[in-house]
């Protein structure tokens, strides 16, 4: 293609329609017909990256391979479209206006006034072109976070304006709204939807495509009277309906000819057809499972499931390799005591204890492990929740009773868990973990090995803290055996218990890699051990 497309995707009305959803799926279509495809989401907050929000704010923070801290859209992005991204797929408006300042220090502005519009709405513009610029893609697909109206995004709602004028053709907006139906009236409302396109008028863009988010199917007249309010042609009008799962959304929006009409907009050739025969094998199995589990998922942010998204999602790509239906009982770790832990965890199939920060809710994510290793449950530990199977094992069966991670206790006698070395002078807490994507070797003799097949991988991490390999030789004589680690530095990233039917903690985020044509082999097996149990 002589040169890249750009798609803006904007949402109105409210947040929470799934625009992340509605991108990835039509990326998830656009390559399907042979393009190559990359997801972008331009967020308009001031952090810099989410790495530093609670995820009560925002929900998990996902990990790219190149160790970027990124909004949970990537997310979606990758399980979709089952390519990598990085660092420049996610911009906020922190790291925009960062960008701006040091280059005003810098004196790249000398003697100009530094304004809003042009120089913040030129440092989006290049952060979007940016992907364009690699040769890379074809169609570059960004998602403005937000919804129009909020002064928040309003900077780069203008900068998309100020490209759509430049790029002609090249460049195209889809807006995402809503279409309520009055349960009163029996009525399908679409007064929002012409109100949020005003608004979007009002500073200048005029959306090409318009998806409709509805609980009930729209009828054709509905659709011509948002096409005539809207200035848009009818079958330009996309109903997006309420679906089971996100996985529907890519064949909802082929039904709807969403490819077909941005292929028309953006005047490239429709190729081939997107016959997504991989993803429809994957949904036929999960729509359909032949058996189901139970495990339960031991955090302290469990209130909020997108918290654990991507968690989530790898039990659902797993799950239907098994056919199975994989159920989440949720498990507040601050909520389990000694008088409780053995009837909240009794009858789950498996244990999974989830990464995490701080000391809340561990001693209750300890019991968890505890019941896992003395009861023969297929158990997971995941970064945080592998550092809490080496602490329950100090205690409980080492018998170095005030073991802990030195994140928990600075004072412990026995740091199991140390921070790392090069973790030691580091002050700034945004973007200084430990991050991204590192090199492990697997013992060729583990459990771990067989769920892979291989022994050479590599696993994206998010810690400061580390197995302490001083006990190294202590943990593997009573059992819990170090199976996995750095080729480089030989830190310890993966741990076993001897004698027992699946136990497994993990330093890295296994969950970050799942996609649906790709569901992770560790999920995979710790699955097929819960099938067993
Ligand atoms: N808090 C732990 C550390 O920093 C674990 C982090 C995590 O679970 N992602 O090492």
């Amino acid at each position: 293609m002589s040169s890249t497309k750009y798609i803006f995707v904007t949402g109105g009305v409210t947040s929470s329609l799934g625009k992340g959803i509605i991108a990835a799926s039509l990326a998830k279509l656009l390559q399907a017909r042979g393009y190559s495809v990359t997801n972008q989401k331009l967020d308009p907050y001031l952090n810099v990256d989410p790495g530093t929000l609670n995820p009560y704010e925002h929900g998990e923070c996902y990990v790219t391979e190149d160790g970027a801290e990124t909004d949970l859209d990537l997310g979606h992005y990758e399980r979709f479209t089952n390519a990598p991204t990085s660092q420049a797929n996610n911009v906020t408006t922190g790291r925009i206006y960062q960008n701006v300042i040091e280059k005003e220090r810098r004196g790249d502005f000398l003697g100009k006034t530094v304004q809003i519009i042009p120089h913040i709405t030129d440092e989006i513009k290049r952060n979007v072109k940016l992907l364009g610029s690699k040769g890379k893609y074809d169609i570059v697909i960004t998602e403005i976070g937000g919804t129009v109206g909020d002064i928040e995004s309003l900077p780069y709602v203008e900068a998309v304006r100020q490209l759509k004028w430049e790029l002609g053709s090249d460049a195209m907006v889809v807006h995402l709204t809503l279409v309520p139906f009055l349960a009163a009236s029996g009525e399908l409302k679409t007064k929002p939807t012409q109100h949020s396109v005003k608004s979007l008028l009002e500073i200048g863009v005029q959306p090409e495509v318009l998806v409709l988010r509805t609980e009930h199917e729209l009828p054709q007249d509905l659709r011509k009277k948002v096409a005539l309010f809207c200035n848009v042609e009818p079958n330009s009008v996309i109903q997006s309906i309420d679906v089971n799962t996100i996985y529907e959304v890519p064949l909802k929006m082929r039904e709807e000819k969403l490819d077909v009409t941005v292929c028309e907009k953006l005047k490239i050739p429709l190729k081939k057809e997107p016959k997504l025969v991989e993803w429809t094998k994957f949904l036929n199995r999960f729509q359909n499972p032949k058996t189901e589990i139970t495990v339960g998922l031991v955090g302290k942010y469990v209130e909020l499931h997108d918290a654990y998204k991507s968690i989530v999602e790898a039990f659902v790509h797993a799950g239907a390799v098994h056919e199975c239906k994989v159920n989440i009982k949720w498990i507040h770790s601050e909520k389990l005591k000694d008088a409780n832990y053995k009837e909240e965890l009794k009858n789950l199939n498996a244990i999974l204890v989830a990464p995490g920060f701080g000391h809340r809710g561990i001693e209750g994510k300890i019991l968890a492990v505890k019941f896992a290793r003395e009861n023969n449950v297929p158990f997971l530990g995941i970064c945080l929740g592998m550092q809490i199977s080496v602490i329950e094992f100090a205690r409980n069966v080492l018998k170095l009773e005030e073991a802990d991670s030195l994140e928990m206790n600075p004072q412990t006698p026995h740091p199991v868990i140390n921070l790392m070395e090069e973790q030691k002078n580091v002050t700034e807490k945004g973007g200084t973990m430990r991050l991204g994507s590192y090199a492990c070797t697997l013992h060729k003799t583990s459990k771990i090995a067989d769920a892979y097949g291989e022994t050479e991988i590599t696993e994206r991490h998010r810690h400061r803290y580390e197995f302490n390999s001083e006990y190294k030789e202590e943990f593997e004589k009573a059992g819990l055996k170090p199976v996995g680690f750095n080729p480089d530095t030989g830190l310890v990233e993966v741990v076993e218990l001897k004698n027992h039917k699946w136990f497994v903690g993990v330093q890295y985020h296994p969950e970050y890699k799942s996609t649906v044509i790709n569901p992770h082999p560790l999920f995979v097996g710790f699955i097929k051990a819960a099938l067993e149990k």
